[in-house]
């Protein structure tokens, strides 16, 4: 019997039956905006090959006003319908089914013809929409019901009408942005009124023997968002409209509480679809943070969904389904939910990938094959860029010996996992030594290699990483510890602490110095930090936010003049950000930093170095970058080899996990 029996249960549909309860939630990946429909068809295809029930696509604009910015992709012509028939047809072809996003943004719409129910800007763009007018709604409600019958007729399973997220649909549901007084606002009936005509509509455009699936939000997380009540009218009234799934979304765009990121706990908000589930008789799909079989398996024993939806774990890793039906759960690459190269690239235009799995959106473009002239590799440094190099490398049927001077693998990783919120970290790590044992790969731990351990090798790779800046700054009393005292507990910092740097190193230790327990493990606790109340007591399911008080009294200096975390994540800086201010951590930018006493941290500002004056702390704690660790590097080179640099021995500056694991990656698929 399966490990997870809840999990390979097949799903009848009535017209079709799901092998499994795994849906691949949607997600932009812009690769259809780059019209490389082959790279679009490989990247479902292999998603389908690894074993899920049914995958969503990334949500397509119902026509130009309604797309997500200027230029999105949809199935606007008979060009773009054989486009998505490329891909339909290699999905099939690999045994999997795949139905359509239709995503109409609203107000949302990064362009100047965005529309909505009321003439009312979003905080998250610049452009304040149109007030749609009757025959405007009715352009709206044909677009919609058109774009589905074009997605059956592009060969799809399915479609996926995006009604939450604060998108198009969401907009007509809550007051907060529908201030109608006609037909389609004022009263609940009124304000549903559009998504439930959407949704007849598009069944009566797709026929019975087509999947629809409706994203229905089931915790807006906005002032004036939908009740309980709401939600579950609502919910029966789609079912009554002919959906065959409802799918949940949790949180605006524009809310101000974190809901996928890596310090949400995981199965944060499954406790909604639970309450929703007796209330339809459909299924109901449950999402945001599940991320390993164990955790979804759970969620449908405990009965709190009929199918679990993961994104990003598909990103991490497209084999998820295989491997767990297989009993090989360990060796599935976790997505650690950072965002890094997903969603933070989707918003800078970029292809979505995966900090974890850097094929994510390539797969075309790196593709790893065995060898034809098996080599012995040596890598140093067991950080993200040596594990990475050294794994893909002996996939690839290469002898490979990793060598590192510390007892334990990560390198950088292992003090990340220490930082409440980034638990996640503990997977990685975990992950990476079981594919160092899964591959063969000769481990050499507390091994410091020289220039004659390394002789014999074919090729050498050199991953030994970073080591920190020393700001340089005058002590004459006082506790200094380096974020790596911190972080890996060899020091214990006073209650008073100034930190010296505040990139992403700077803004980790303030949050390990101000909380005790992590939020993160205890999802009542995090539901009190961050103002995450219950829909059916306050619309929208706002709190009043009850944060834990912080340990210590931490101030974040920077010499920059400008927002501290400005350059940190775009879709994980404000969470940071607010983190800190919850813990009332004082954040101060350009200081100059003068000398360090028994006193404190003494700054002074500006470039005449003005108003000088004392930070109080008992600790100072340095983190201002890091410098390249190369000198192995350069005695290979001295001694005439030539060995390939990877990671932050490569270079330093701006050094992270996600271009580590790409480097290590991409060197070992061509080496
Ligand atoms: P970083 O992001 O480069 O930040 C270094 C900090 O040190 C800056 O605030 C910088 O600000 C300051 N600094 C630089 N030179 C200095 C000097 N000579 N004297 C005093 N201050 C100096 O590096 P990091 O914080 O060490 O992080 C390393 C890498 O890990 C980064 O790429 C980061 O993105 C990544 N990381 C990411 C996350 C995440 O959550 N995504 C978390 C941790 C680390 P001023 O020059 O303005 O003083
Ligand atoms: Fe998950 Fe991070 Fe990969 Fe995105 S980049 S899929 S969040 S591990």
């Amino acid at each position: 019997m399966s490990q997870f029996p809840h999990l390979f249960a097949p799903l009848d549909l009535g017209h079709v039956t799901l092998p499994n309860r795994v849906l691949m939630g949607s997600m932009h990946t812009n690769l259809e905006e780059r019209g490389d429909w082959n790279a679009v068809a490989e990247f479902y295809a292999e998603r389908a090959r690894g074993g899920v029930g049914l995958m969503v696509t990334g949500g397509m604009a119902p026509n130009s006003e309604g797309g997500v910015f200027p230029g999105a992709a949809g199935l606007f012509t008979p060009e773009d319908i054989a486009h998505h028939k490329i891909i339909t047809d290699r999905v099939h072809d690999a045994g999997g089914r795949i139905a359509m996003q239709i995503l109409h943004a609203g107000r949302y719409a990064y362009g100047p013809k965005c529309v909505a129910p009321s003439a009312i800007k979003s905080p998250i763009s610049p452009f304040p929409p149109t007030e749609l007018d009757e025959a405007g709604i009715e352009k709206q409600i044909a677009d919609i019901a058109t774009s589905a019958a074009r997605a059956r007729e592009a060969g799809y399973d399915g479609v996926e009408v995006m009604g939450s997220e604060g998108y198009f649909l969401n907009q007509f549901l809550a007051r907060h942005t529908n201030k109608r007084d006609d037909a389609w606002g004022g009263s609940y009936e009124n304000r549903m009124r559009l998504p439930v005509e959407v949704m007849k509509r598009v069944r009566a455009a797709v026929g019975d023997d087509f999947i629809v699936i409706f994203r229905i939000s089931l915790i807006d997380l906005v002032p004036e968002g939908s009740t309980w009540d709401e939600v579950v009218t609502l919910a029966k009234a789609i079912e009554a409209a002919g959906a065959s799934m409802l799918n949940t979304g949790i949180g605006w765009h524009e809310a101000r509480v974190p809901t996928i990121a890596t310090s949400v706990p995981r199965a944060a908000f499954t406790w909604l679809t639970g309450r929703l589930r007796p209330e339809v008789s459909i299924p109901v799909i449950t999402s945001n943070r599940i991320n390993t079989p164990g955790v979804a398996e759970e969620v449908l024993a405990e009965g709190s969904a009929d199918m679990v939806s993961m994104a990003r774990p598909f990103l991490a890793d497209p084999d998820f389904v295989n491997k767990a039906q297989a009993g090989r759960a360990a060796e599935i690459a976790p997505c650690i939910a950072c965002n890094q190269a997903c969603l933070d690239h989707t918003f800078q235009g970029k292809v979505s990938s995966c900090l974890v799995n850097p094929r994510a959106g390539h797969e075309t473009e790196i593709v790893i094959t065995p060898t034809t002239s098996p080599k012995t590799i040596a890598v140093v440094g067991a950080g993200p860029a040596g594990l990475s190099a050294a794994i893909t490398a002996a996939q690839r049927g290469h002898s490979v010996t990793l060598f590192d001077r510390a007892a334990e693998i990560g390198g950088q990783l292992t003090m990340a996992r220490a930082v409440p919120g980034k638990e996640e970290f503990h997977g990685l790590t975990d992950w990476f030594a079981t594919m160092v044992d899964k591959t063969g790969v000769s481990l050499r731990l507390n091994t410091e290699a020289t220039v004659a351990t390394l002789a014999d090798f074919d090729e050498v790779i050199i991953a030994t990483g970073v080591r920190p800046r020393d700001p340089e700054i005058p002590v004459e009393g006082g506790q200094v510890a380096s974020y790596i005292d911190i972080l890996k507990g060899r020091v214990t910092a006073g209650p008073r602490v100034a930190i010296i740097g505040a990139g992403g190193i700077g803004f980790d230790v303030a949050e390990f110095l101000t909380v005790d327990d992590s939020p993160t493990l205890d999802l009542e606790e995090w539901k009190r930090e961050w103002g995450v109340g219950d829909p059916a007591q306050t619309a929208g399911g706002l709190a009043e936010p009850q944060p834990e008080p912080p340990t210590r009294a931490v101030t974040l200096l920077q010499r920059k003049r400008e927002k501290l975390g400005r350059r940190l994540g775009k879709t994980t800086g404000w969470i940071h950000r607010a983190a800190l201010q919850m813990k009332n951590v004082q954040m101060i930018g350009g200081v100059n930093y003068e000398r360090i006493t028994d006193e404190g941290l003494h700054v002074s500002y500006g470039e005449a170095r003005e108003t000088p004056g004392v930070i109080a702390a008992d600790t100072v704690v340095l983190c201002a970058g890091q410098l390249t660790e190369r000198s192995l590097a350069d005695a290979l080179i001295e001694a005439g080899r030539s060995p390939h640099v990877i990671g932050g021995a490569d270079v330093a500056a701006e050094l992270d996990a996600k271009r580590a694991i790409d480097q290590g990656t991409r060197l070992a698929a061509a080496i």
